[in-house]
């Protein structure tokens, strides 16, 4: 697949969606905007991590320095997948470590300058930890093959494979901007449903193209929706 180079760069701009807060917390994860692009800041007792690289390297740097941390700090970065608007700031983070599942090595390939390949494959279902930071890792194929949405303390960060309107609810990724559409709407589907079934208590939804929400009744609202 031919990797566009602003993959949701319409879908962000587009009136519909909800506007993008720079540094607006969601639970753990800090937003950190370049151009129509979020990639997410979590201090963690170990040290800070990234969901995400962000757009561009100096963009970056900026967005680091405003939560006071520094490039070299960064341990790891958990890829929601790897388009070229989530890993272009990768080359600036110098002891980052790439995580991400296994299915993303090849678009990670094609779009990271220099070395990319994971050093932590990522497995479906698995849990991180860092420090006391828990973060649960699930699959949510389509958007790319390889594509992942990190719940970290009642934030389900969900890279490409949702956005938010303007008018509070979760919404698709548009069509033409996923490699499997059908796939990305059905792996929302079965990740709500997946979560519900855990147990699991979402607070906070935080697309990467669009301002995050509180979760409410979102998630499982798009999953009705969908079936
Ligand atoms: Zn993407």
């Amino acid at each position: 697949m031919r990797t566009l180079l602003f993959p949701l760069l319409a879908a962000s701009a587009c009136s519909d969606v909800s506007g993008i807060e720079n540094k607006k917390s969601y639970g753990p994860a800090v937003a950190m905007i370049d151009l129509f692009t979020t990639c997410y800041l979590v201090k963690t007792d170990v040290g800070p991590i990234l969901i995400d690289a962000c757009w561009r390297a100096e963009e970056l740097r900026v967005r680091l320095s405003e939560n006071g941390v520094k490039p070299e700090d960064v341990g790891t970065v958990l890829f929601t997948h790897g388009h070229q608007d989530h890993v272009a700031g990768l080359p600036l983070l110098p002891n980052a470590r790439i995580a991400a599942l296994a299915d993303e090595q090849e678009v990670l390939t094609t779009n990271v300058k220099g070395d990319a390949t994971i050093d932590e494959v990522l497995t479906d279902g698995q849990t991180l930890r860092f420090g006391s930071t828990e973060v649960r890792v699930y699959a949510v194929p389509g958007h790319t093959a390889g594509s992942a949405a990190f719940l970290i303390d009642g934030a389900l960060l969900l890279g490409d494979n949702a956005l938010v309107t303007a008018k509070g609810a979760l919404g698709p990724v548009p069509k033409d901007r996923s490699a499997d559409p059908d796939l990305n709407v059905r792996s929302m589907v079965a990740l709500a449903d997946r979560l519900k079934a855990e147990g699991r208590e979402v607070k906070w939804l935080a697309p990467a193209h669009s301002g995050g929400i509180e979760a409410g009744a979102a998630l499982q609202t798009f999953a009705d929706a969908n079936r």
